[in-house]
């Protein structure tokens, strides 16, 4: 019994921890919230399952508790409108699509906010349990991770200056051009024929690097290249892109049982329109 009031009341500290807004690193339960919640369980559990209920009220949540523990999700928050930062919070498709599957896990979710190319040997390492960060499904990756059903698609887009002489993709031969360090427009890029690549920690860095001039190109997925460009002047996205590609989220391969899991879950998101509703918050519909 007192198990379970501890993990109710952890459950409690980690919910108003989110609402508070805080974001990545502060997602996680500090050591004074954890004492708090512990001295509370001293308390009556009536009035502690009464507190759960209140605290998951607000937040719209399942009123269950966690019995699961922690799901921890890395992703690299620069990534508009799948995952990026609202203030101190990691929000986007990716971050409410994750918290949706753990509350199905019966998990609370923690988001590991990193480098795009730290992803993999986060999951490898076991520092995350899963990835979701518009990571697309390739040959490459499917070597080291497994991927879930895939739950939305990408489009390699190439954004130019409005003026550019740049019209289709066989006009970056010999050109300069920019990218997302180790995301699939880099290997597109370095496949260009003469092209010279700069490689950017951030999507966001290299659509200001174009809009001053220092690049002819940036080929990045097209989600967010419609968001930088609409907050960038003087950019325009072509017509003609790259490759559709499927995104999904990525699992360490020796976790076939939470792969499952999650696949479950997805299925049940889309079947019951969750998955849907997330998506059009976040992407108005031209
Ligand atoms: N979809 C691209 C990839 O998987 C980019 C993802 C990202 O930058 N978050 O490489």
């Amino acid at each position: 019994m007192k198990k379970k009031v501890v993990s109710v009341m952890l459950c409690v500290a980690m919910t108003a921890a989110l609402m508070a807004g805080c974001g990545s690193s502060s997602t996680e339960t500090t050591s004074e919230d954890t004492s708090a919640a512990t001295e509370e369980t001293e308390d009556t559990a009536a009035e502690t399952e009464d507190a759960a209920e209140e605290t998951a009220d607000t937040a719209e949540a399942d009123t269950e508790e966690s019995a699961g523990g922690t799901l921890v999700m890395g992703t690299n928050a620069e990534f508009p409108p799948y995952e990026y930062y609202e203030g101190q919070e990691v929000v986007g498709i990716d971050a409410e699509m994750a918290a949706a599957v753990a509350e199905k896990l019966g998990m609370d979710l923690k988001i590991e906010d990193m480098a795009f190319d730290s992803l993999i040997p986060a999951l490898s390492s076991g520092k995350v349990d899963i990835v979701a960060a518009g990571m697309t499904v390739t040959e490459d990756r499917l070597a080291s991770v497994n991927f879930s059903d895939t739950y939305a698609t990408g489009i390699q887009a190439i954004i130019v200056p409005e003026d550019s002489e740049i019209t289709s993709a066989d006009d970056l031969a010999g050109k300069t051009i920019g990218v997302q360090q180790g995301t699939t427009g880099d290997l597109y890029a370095s496949d260009v024929e003469g092209a010279t690549i700069e490689r950017y920690a951030k999507g966001m860095e290299a659509v200001q690097s174009l809009s001053q001039g220092k690049i002819d190109a940036v080929i990045i997925d097209n989600e967010p290249a419609n968001v930088f460009v609409s907050e960038v002047a003087g950019l325009k996205i072509l017509d003609e892109a790259f490759a559709t590609e499927d995104y999904a989220i990525a699992v360490a391969k020796d976790n076939e049982e939470l792969l499952d899991q999650i696949n479950t879950a997805l299925a049940e998101l889309k079947e019951d329109g969750t998955l849907q509703a997330i998506v059009d918050k976040y992407i108005t519909a031209e």
